[in-house]
C-alpha cells in the first residue's frame, strides 16, 4: 500500500517513508491511498477481543506487507501496556477511559506506538529524536521513547514555565531521555528546534526524527481504541474532545475500516472552527483562546486538512457522520460539578466537553447509546477540578511517583551553537 498526501501534488510513497517525514513535500499530510474495510468475520471477532489484539489486527491489516502479524504484536503488546477501559457511566453512556497510561493522558496511545513504529523500521540505525515543548506533548514523548533501544531524545522546555508535574515526568526519567531547560519562551525552543533540523552539518552525524503530531506514527495507533466500543450491543454515538483533530480523524479511519458507529461527534472549547464548518460551510482558523481544557485550545487544527481530504470536501457528507458541538468553560466547569454529584463520575475539563456533546447529541436520538473518550486524568486539571466538585483529587501513585524522584535537566542558553554541542556530545 502507498501513502498519498492530502494536497495530491507530490507522489505516493511507502509508508517508510511516509512515517519518517511528518509532512509530504506539498506541505499536505500523508493518508493511504485507500481504506480496505476489515473482513466482516474479523470485525466479528474484534467485538470481544483485547486492545493488544485489536491493535495487532488493525495495526497489520493498515501496514500490510511492511510489518508482520508477530512484529506487529510484539511492538503493540510493548506500547499499549495500560488498560483503557469502557466504564458504563449512566443507562446509556460510557466512558472509554484512554487515561491510564504512563503521563494520564490519551497522547500516550499514539506517543508510546510511535515510538516503538520509528524504532522498528530503523533496523537499529541511532535515532536522535528532538521536540520542543510548552509542557504536556513533552512528558508524553519523553515517556514515550524512554528505554526504547537505539534512541535518544531532548526535550527542550522553557525553564521555569512548565508546572512541577510535567518538568518532573521529563527530568526524572534520565537514561536515553535528556531534559533541556533553555533560558527562554517556548517559542525559543521550537527555534531551537527548527534551527537544529535545518543544519545541515548536524544532519550528517546523527538521524533527527521529530515526534509530532500529525506523524502518521503517531495517529494511526489512535484508530486501534474506537474498535473498543464495538462491544456494546450496538453501535454508539461517539463524542471526542479535540484540539487538533487527531483523535477525531483517527476514528474516522476506524469506521473506513468497518468500525459502526452511530455518529460521531466533535466536542470542543470555545475554540470551535471545526463545529463552525459543521455549521456553517466556512473554515475560518483564529488564533486560540486559552480555556480550562487548555490541551484543546487550538484556532487552526492541523488535521482538519485529513478530515476534508477524507471527504473530498463534501460538507454534507461530513455531516452526515460528524456532529459538532462546543462549550465555554462555565457551562464546563458546572457540569464537572452536577455529574460527580448526579453519578458519581468525576469528569477533567477535557471529558467534560465530549460528554456535554454527548448529551446533547443523545438528547435528539432517544434510542442511541453513547460513549464519550475521556482524554486526561482528573488529577492532571486539579486547579479546576477541586473548585467544581468542591473537594480534593488525590494524586495517582503515577504521578506521585514522579514528583517524588530527583531530576536532572540541562540548562540551556538560547543558542543553536550551545544546543548542537549538547546532541553532538
Ligand atoms: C491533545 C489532547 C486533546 C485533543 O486531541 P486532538 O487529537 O488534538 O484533537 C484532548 N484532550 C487531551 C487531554 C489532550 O491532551
Amino acid at each position: 500500500m502507498k501513502w498519498v498526501s492530502t494536497r495530491r501534488a507530490s507522489p505516493p510513497v511507502p509508508f517508510i517513508d511516509a512515517l519518517f517525514a511528518g509532512t509530504a513535500p506539498d506541505g499536505g499530510l500523508y493518508l493511504p491511498e485507500r481504506f480496505e474495510p476489515l473482513p466482516a468475520p474479523t470485525l466479528e471477532r474484534l467485538r470481544s477481543a483485547d486492545l493488544v489484539t485489536i491493535g495487532t489486527v488493525v495495526g497489520t491489516h493498515l501496514l500490510a506487507g511492511d510489518i508482520s502479524e508477530l512484529q506487529m504484536g510484539a511492538l503493540v503488546r510493548d506500547a499499549l501496556d495500560f488498560p483503557i477501559p469502557l466504564v458504563q457511566v449512566t443507562e446509556r453512556v460510557w466512558a472509554l477511559e484512554l487515561f491510564h497510561g504512563p503521563t494520564l493522558a490519551f497522547k500516550d496511545v499514539g506517543a508510546r506506538t510511535q515510538a516503538r513504529l520509528l524504532h522498528h523500521f530503523t533496523d537499529g540505525t541511532p535515532l536522535t529524536i528532538l521536540v520542543a515543548t510548552s509542557g504536556d506533548t513533552g512528558s508524553a514523548v519523553a515517556q514515550a521513547f524512554y528505554q526504547v533501544p537505539d534512541s535518544r531524545v531532548f526535550v527542550l522546555y522553557p525553564e521555569g514555565q512548565v508546572s512541577d508535574v510535567q518538568e518532573a515526568q521529563m527530568a526524572s526519567l534520565g537514561g536515553n531521555v535528556t531534559a533541556v531547560a533553555v533560558a527562554g519562551t517556548f517559542d525559543d525552543c521550537q527555534r531551537l528546534v527548527k534551527q537544529a533540523f535545518a543544519d545541515g552539518e548536524v544532519r550528517k552525524k546523527v538521524w533527527l526524527t521529530p515526534a509530532n503530531s500529525i506523524n502518521l506514527g503517531r495517529l494511526l495507533p489512535q484508530a486501534f481504541y474506537y474498535f473498543l466500543v464495538a462491544r456494546l450491543r450496538q453501535p454508539p454515538v461517539v463524542a471526542v474532545p479535540s484540539g487538533n483533530f487527531g483523535n477525531l480523524t483517527a476514528g474516522l479511519i476506524a469506521t473506513r475500516l468497518g468500525l459502526r458507529v452511530r455518529r460521531l461527534v466533535a466536542a470542543t472549547n470555545v475554540n470551535d472552527v471545526v463545529p463552525e464548518y459543521l455549521r456553517t460551510g466556512i473554515y475560518e482558523p483564529r488564533p486560540s483562546v486559552r480555556t480550562v481544557a487548555n490541551a484543546m485550545d487550538v484556532g487552526a487544527p492541523s488535521n482538519f486538512e485529513r478530515m476534508r481530504a477524507m471527504y473530498d470536501d463534501d460538507l454534507e457528507r461530513m455531516r452526515g457522520d460528524v456532529a459538532g458541538a462546543a462549550f465555554e468553560d462555565t457551562r464546563v466547569v458546572a457540569e464537572i460539578g452536577r455529574v460527580y454529584k448526579e453519578f458519581g463520575y468525576l469528569l477533567d475539563p477535557h471529558g467534560a466537553i465530549a460528554w456535554l456533546g454527548l448529551q446533547q447529541v443523545l438528547a435528539t436520538d432517544p434510542k442511541a447509546l453513547g460513549v464519550f473518550l475521556a482524554t486526561a486524568h482528573p488529577a492532571k486539571f486539579r486547579e479546576v477540578v477541586e473548585p467544581a466538585i468542591g473537594e480534593a483529587v488525590p494524586l495517582p501513585s503515577t504521578l506521585a511517583d514522579a514528583l517524588a524522584r530527583p531530576r536532572h535537566s540541562e540548562r540551556l542558553a538560547v543558542s543553536p551553537a550551545a544546543l548542537v554541542d549538547l546532541i553532538l556530545r
